[in-house]
């Protein structure tokens, strides 16, 4: 254990302790770094202040990602889990996502056990409201009291606090969160130092006491009993699960917010900063789509040992007073006690395109930045780049190549280069929809996509890529015996294969059978005998009917990869001047300017450039 703590020096300084921090602290800890770790308030480490749950779609292959590259998301919402589902499990496995409702003070605790069982993170309960540089390298930070600190580097994951503002109604206080003070200093050395801060803006329901609920009058929607984890770690506990609700608004719930309009922060214009498109107020949903009669409700609790219960889909910033009377109109909670009201936050953040593909600033070396403050919303959003950050402060202060993951590799790559290179003006949520190569960055195959990356890294150990390697190795076997093997045609065949409406004229190889779209492993089963006895894992069946049912959508999305990857090989030199290249657009030039990528790729991808520029562009940079 280092004693640099009792000079007040360290290598790498986070400051945050959220979803972000903690991902960023202990991956430069677990690579050797000495790091000290600054929050508001340490009992509110990785705190879920919205939704409780990790996971769903997207998000939820960013956490397997984390997971194998050796972070630590998965196994805390594996280890808290209250719930466990799998949505779109009858679609594409594209789109299949898990999703953890967690006990959010379990989840909390467990993470913080994590921190405190790591050498070399050291804890301190502290609002940092300034940094040090000397000629744009950073050298330190200072915090609310006048504690000077050194460092080699720092990461800002500061989460919704920079000069933050709460909403409830016409009335606002200086907020980060609910109950916890914004961090006033930061933003102002930042801009300072010439680097742009934005406003943008979010909110959460009102959480009501489940003893005043009738769940009678809504519908369950109860966990999995086949469970799935996040970890690819083989710790997987089997915890109580508990149910949640579905009700719905109705005409009285619109017109109640309809009437009152005239109360929200947002609609008299005291918010400035922009929302999160995909989880808007409920308000801008009863105004944006005015002619759908009813919303869905969530009720989803906080925890096993709390009455606090969770209002998903009815994020608010009117008065208390009115969120009482719209709470109230809803089916089954005619009778509730608002615990603590719903609310929105106005807070700064720096637009990520300030900043390079590792998640260090443009301008200021040793500088790192993670999660909201880069202008995402979302948990898992937020401890992908702080897994990121924590490595490549690490590689910045080793003098290494940095970590830049392409967008073909992962989500994460996907979710780091759209912020770093797209103007974002709104909080940024990870969609399937984002990625070009959704199929091939599935959340079943994170583990192969990444693994070895992470153990390359240092984050994976031995014993973990060992179990990686050998479940590879089951795959290929597998694929290998179903490529091999054959059912005969005959009547027994065909009578079992009838239940499932499906009929062979000749004998067929089991993995030509498998691309039938009524065919899954469990027939085979009943099918074949060696099948039968084989009785491999899910991950393994499940991964190998996925890559024999979707082979042909697979490969055309290698071959994708493969077109991007070669404009990628078209470096843009850094000291380029835009304004001397002829024959391209002011447009292009002014997002080149702004952006400054770093291949054809990336430029290629800047909202506003167009493909007759990057035709201009490739000419001269082969020439
Ligand atoms: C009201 C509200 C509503 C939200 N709604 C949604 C939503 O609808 N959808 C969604 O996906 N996400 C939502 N979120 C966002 C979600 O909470 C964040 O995306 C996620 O927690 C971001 O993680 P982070 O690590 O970047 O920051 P956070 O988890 O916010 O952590 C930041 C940490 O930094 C600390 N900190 C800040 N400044 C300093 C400083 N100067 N010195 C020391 N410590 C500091 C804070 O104490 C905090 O612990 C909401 C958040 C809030 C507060």
């Amino acid at each position: 254990m280092s004693a640099g703590y009792l000079n007040n020096k360290f290598d790498v300084i986070v400051v945050g302790a959220g979803h972000a921090g903690c991902e960023a602290a202990l991956s430069a800890a677990r690579l050797g770094c000495n790091v000290l770790l600054c929050s508001l308030n340490l009992d509110n480490i990785a705190l879920q202040p919205c939704n409780p749950a990790i996971g769903g779609p997207a998000k939820s292959t960013l956490v397997r990602e984390i997971d194998a590259l050796g972070g630590v998301m998965g196994e805390v919402a594996d280890a808290t889990y209250i719930q466990m589902k799998t949505l779109n499990s009858s679609k594409g496995p594209a789109v299949r996502a898990l999703r953890a409702q967690s006990d959010k003070k379990e989840y909390t605790q467990y993470m913080r056990h994590i921190l405190e069982s790591t050498p070399n993170i050291w804890l301190k309960q502290c609002c940092i409201t300034g940094l040090r540089e000397k000629d744009g390298v950073i050298t330190g930070a200072v915090d609310e009291y006048g504690i000077e600190y050194s460092c080699r580097a720092v990461i800002l994951t500061t989460g919704t606090s920079l000069e933050g503002k709460l909403f409830i109604g016409l009335q606002s206080y200086p907020g980060g969160r609910l109950g916890e003070m914004p961090a006033i200093g930061l933003s102002g050395w930042l801009r300072e130092h010439g680097i742009q801060t934005k406003k943008l803006k979010t909110g959460t329901p009102a959480r009501v006491d489940k003893r005043t609920i009738d769940y009678s009058k809504m519908t369950v929607q109860p966990g999995d009993d086949k469970l799935s984890f996040y970890s690819y770690k083989p710790n997987r506990p089997v915890r109580k699960q508990v149910p949640c609700y579905l009700t719905r608004t109705n005409e009285d719930t619109h017109n109640i917010i309809r009437a009152n309009l005239d109360k929200s922060p947002m609609y008299q214009g005291l918010i400035q900063g922009v929302g999160p498109r995909y989880c808007p107020s409920i308000e801008d949903k009863i105004v944006r789509f005015a002619s759908n009669p009813s919303h869905h409700i969530f009720i989803e609790p906080e925890g096993l040992n709390t009455y606090e219960v969770y209002i998903q889909g009815f994020s608010t910033s009117l008065p208390a007073c009115v969120q009482v009377e719209m709470i109230r109109s809803l089916p089954g909670l005619e009778n509730a006690h608002i615990i603590k009201p719903a609310y929105a936050v106005e807070y700064d953040y720096v637009p990520a395109i300030q900043t390079q593909h590792s998640l260090m600033s443009k301008d200021i070396k040793g500088l790192f930045f993670a999660g909201q403050i880069n202008g995402t919303s979302g948990y898992e959003e937020a401890a992908a780049q702080g897994l990121i950050a924590g490595i490549n402060a690490v590689n910045y202060i080793n003098s290494s190549d940095m970590l830049e993951l392409p967008r073909s590799s992962s989500y994460i790559g996907t979710l780091i280069d759209d912020l770093v290179t797209k103007d974002i003006q709104e909080p940024y949520r990870m969609l399937t929809s984002r990625s070009e190569y959704r199929l091939l960055l599935r959340q079943d195959n994170a583990d192969e996509r990444l693994t070895e990356l992470g153990h390359k890294i240092g984050l994976i150990d031995d014993e973990q890529f060992n179990r990686f390697k050998t479940k590879q190795e089951n795959i290929q076997k597998e694929m290998t015996r179903l490529k091999e093997t054959k059912v005969p045609a005959t009547d027994e065949v065909n009578s079992i294969l009838a239940k499932y409406e499906e009929h062979i004229d000749r004998g067929m190889r089991l993995s030509e059978l498998l691309k039938r779209p009524n065919i899954n492993y469990e027939i085979f089963k009943e099918l074949d005998e060696k099948t039968r006895n084989l009785d491999l894992s899910e991950d393994i069946t499940g991964e190998v009917e996925v890559l024999i049912k979707y082979d042909g959508y697979l490969k055309r999305q290698e071959q994708q990869v493969e077109t991007a990857e070669k404009l990628e090989k078209y470096k843009i030199p850094d000291n380029i001047d835009y304004s001397k290249i002829k024959h391209i657009s002011t447009e292009t030039r002014e997002k080149l300017e702004k952006v400054r990528p770093q291949n054809l790729a990336q430029a290629s991808r800047i909202g506003g450039v167009k493909p007759a520029d990057i035709s201009v562009l490739m000419v001269m940079l082969k020439g």
